[in-house]
């Protein structure tokens, strides 16, 4: 197991002699605890950061809000839209908002762009329940939303936590309304049920994912009837009234709404000693925070780089603000023609192929309590570090990028030179499960591409866990990329 491996003692069978044993541990690899030998400045640097990351958390909770805290902070530095400027050069920084719910940022390097570029990727949609188009129901005198699970959830994970709704309406008229209820101690809080214990016999005895159905994740939100008597769904008008009142709205502008449920829970610190956080989204925020913070700070860097926080990684990158979507590629070829002032379609290709890329995505920790569907020798520890990972997909890496050697191994030396910890490992066991990331979209593109990120515990739950020393060391490990590579 990393970390634990000890010296290997001296030949066996040899008589005793008074000799230094000699030390072979250089030759292993060893992967030890970041806390373990932590100087006391090191850990206030890693408490630091993870105080201004849980604030993040508590005020970004979707793609939309990531987008508009992301912009602001990166205008506050010196970015701009880069469709406000004819032409750019070394230490220009730029951004691009894809369609509100992606962003792509960009610091120009000094050496021109032919010769590559250096890239972060990360997704900033996270697993939630999504309404339907036609979400509200009455029922005995109480009100739902109907939903439909975004991303891979275990549903009955979603009952008996208080819930927040988040994201857009659009009025006939056109104008937009943002909402965002349940986050303030004041707010309201939505809730989905679930069965007593005392009559929950037949529903504990089916399988997990049948525990709680998908069309059982409906949203309690009301119970008060309007007071007109005889009305016909008074409870569902009087709730109806209540959003009319506030927004303007009607029923049917639900239909072209994107509202999200996600829990309404804040960030906290995990543990006597404060080494973990628990938070809603780590998966990607986690990543994409670092991300964003390695470069709102660039100067003039070397090479070009760019940080690209795309959407709908959780459903398969689809959508035109997937990462699947070709208009992140609009962005490299503006980036291309405004600051090499030329473009033929070979030059920027080529300019692609030699562009570097880490995937910045999170993966699974090892949880001891559910040991088995990990290999112990390639799994990564909470606390060990950046987890750099060859290969996602599954049964037989199908569906990988599988980054070539001569980059892992490129990669490797720059963090080593920056002293950063980092460990490897592959999501569980041979053919026990799997999942993806943008890379293997990405590396069709002809860029060097390696998934590359925090290792997290309960990934996907309403609730998930990463250590404070892995996502501080993420940090200074995407730094050190976009900087050194
Ligand atoms: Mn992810
Ligand atoms: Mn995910």
């Amino acid at each position: 197991m990393p970390g634990k491996q000890s010296a290997t003692p001296g030949k066996p069978g040899r008589s005793v002699q008074k000799k230094a044993k000699t030390d072979y541990r250089y030759l292993l690899a060893e992967y030890p605890n970041i806390w373990d030998n932590c100087s006391a400045q090191d850990e206030r640097k890693i408490m630091s950061y993870a105080e201004e990351y849980k604030k993040f958390l508590n005020t970004v909770k979707t793609e939309r809000e990531f987008v508009k805290e992301a912009i602001h902070r990166a205008e506050a530095k010196g970015f701009s839209n880069i469709e406000n400027h004819t032409d750019l050069k070394p230490g220009d920084k730029v951004y691009y908002s894809v369609k509100e719910k992606g962003l792509l940022l960009a610091v120009i390097g000094k050496r021109p762009m032919t010769e590559g570029f250096n890239m972060l990727g990360a997704h900033i949609d996270s697993p939630r329940l999504d309404l339907k188009p036609n979400p509200i129901f009455e029922e005995e005198e109480m009100v739902f939303l109907k939903t439909h699970y975004y991303g891979g959830i275990k549903k009955y994970q979603w009952t008996t936590i208080p819930l927040a709704i988040h994201g857009i309406m659009i009025r006939k008229d056109g104008t937009e309304i943002s909402v965002n209820i349940g986050e303030e101690d004041h707010d309201p809080v939505f809730y989905i049920t679930d069965l007593l214990p005392h009559l929950g016999a037949e529903q504990m005895s089916r399988k997990g994912s049948d525990i709680v159905k998908g069309e059982d994740l409906n949203v309690l939100i009301g119970g008060r009837p309007v007071i007109e008597k005889d009305t016909k769904n008074a409870y569902k008008v009087a709730i109806l009234l209540l959003l009319n009142e506030k927004y303007g709205i009607i029923e049917k502008d639900f239909v072209s709404a994107e509202l999200e449920i996600v829990p309404a829970m804040k960030a906290r610190d995990v543990g006597f000693d404060r080494a973990f956080i628990a938070s809603y989204g780590h998966d990607d925020r986690v990543c994409a925070y670092p991300a964003l913070t390695a470069i709102l700070d660039q100067k003039k860097p070397g090479k070009t780089i760019i940080c690209m926080l795309s959407d709908k990684e959780e459903i398969g990158s689809y959508g035109n603000t997937g990462a699947n979507s070709r208009i992140y590629e609009n962005f490299w070829i503006e980036l291309y023609i405004k600051s090499t002032g030329s473009f033929d379609e070979l030059s920027y290709r080529k300019a692609l192929s030699s562009a570097k890329m880490l995937s910045a995505d999170v993966s699974n920790g090892y949880d001891p309590k559910y040991a088995s569907v990990s290999d112990p020798k390639n799994s990564a520890y909470m606390s060990h570090g950046i987890k750099l990972e060859k290969y996602v997909g599954s049964r037989g890496k199908s569906g990988t990028n599988d980054a070539n050697s001569e980059f892992i191994a490129e990669v490797i030396r720059v963090f080593n030179e920056r002293n950063i910890r980092w460990q490897t490992g592959e999501l569980g066991k041979v053919d026990e499960g799997g999942g993806g990331t943008i890379s293997a979209e990405m590396s069709s593109y002809g860029l060097d591409v390696l998934d590359c990120g925090v290792p997290v515990l309960s990934m996907h739950a309403p609730y998930e866990v990463i250590s404070k020393a892995d996502l501080y060391m993420t940090f200074l490990a995407y730094k050190a990329f976009i900087e050194d590579i």
